[in-house]
């Protein structure tokens, strides 16, 4: 798609040389931990990958423009590219891209202490999953501009992301708001809970966790049936009400 590929060391390298052109760059990254960041810190990414990785070619064969937006409705995925459908019908210089970075991930990262990966690559700290996070859209960017489609599941892209960054997966395994909810309250999808309702105990277990759980209750008047015909009510319940129960 575009002829670079680099070997792992080199990868390696040239990811420490970005970050080193980074920090004294932005304003608001100076170390692989960071509070703060603005889209222009993106901006400067953008450039920063276009100098070091890709020898300058989204300077020769892009003239249009890319939003870069920092996002908190992103929840699930950690970076979202888009562009026009018409892409192959609209001149070089009008095409327009947004790209989106999830700011839950970024605040997320050091919440929960496990490994994190993007890509199938481990992410040591916010900067590196943010930087694994914005290779992958760059890729999309690419692909959107050469094959006037992307798809991340595909052969081409994979091909594409593997040779300019190593990363081998199109998932991540950052830590979502809702991991770090249910971390705070010691609970997770599956577990058997009690709550009180009406004055009631209710018991139940688990089916999903969002801001509040959703908890299923065997009971015989229960809308809800599972595969073996056992009925279930219904709730929603705030994490803060339930206590676990075996
Ligand atoms: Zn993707």
């Amino acid at each position: 798609m575009i002829n670079i590929k680099y070997d792992i060391k080199t990868i390696d390298e040239k990811r420490s040389i970005l970050k080193s052109f980074l920090f004294n760059k932005s304003e608001n990254i100076k170390s692989e931990k960071f509070n703060k960041i603005s889209e222009k810190d993106l901006h400067i990414l953008f450039d920063l990958y276009d100098e070091i990785f890709l020898n300058y070619w989204f300077k020769q064969n892009f003239k249009g423009k890319i939003r870069f937006i920092l996002s908190k409705q992103l929840t699930r995925a950690a970076g979202n590219t888009r562009t026009k459908k018409n892409i192959a019908q609209i001149r070089n210089e009008d095409i327009e891209f947004e790209v989106k970075i999830s700011l839950n991930h970024l605040s997320n990262f050091d919440k929960i202490e496990r490994s994190k990966y993007v890509g199938g690559i481990e992410a040591g700290s916010i900067l590196e999953s943010l930087m694994l996070v914005f290779e992958h859209e760059l890729c999309h960017v690419i692909e959107f501009l050469v094959l006037k489609k992307s798809s991340c599941r595909k052969r081409p892209y994979k091909d594409l992301i593997f040779n300019l960054f190593g990363q081998t997966e199109t998932t991540h395994k950052l830590v979502s708001s809702n991991e770090v909810n249910a971390h705070e309250y010691g609970l997770k999808p599956g577990d058997n809970v009690r709550f009180k309702y009406n004055g009631k105990f209710i018991d139940g277990f688990i089916q999903r966790i969002n801001k509040k759980a959703t908890v299923m209750s065997p009971d015989i008047h229960g809308n809800y049936m599972d595969k073996s015909g056992k009925k279930y009510k219904k709730f929603y319940v705030s994490l803060e009400s339930l206590t676990k129960s075996n």
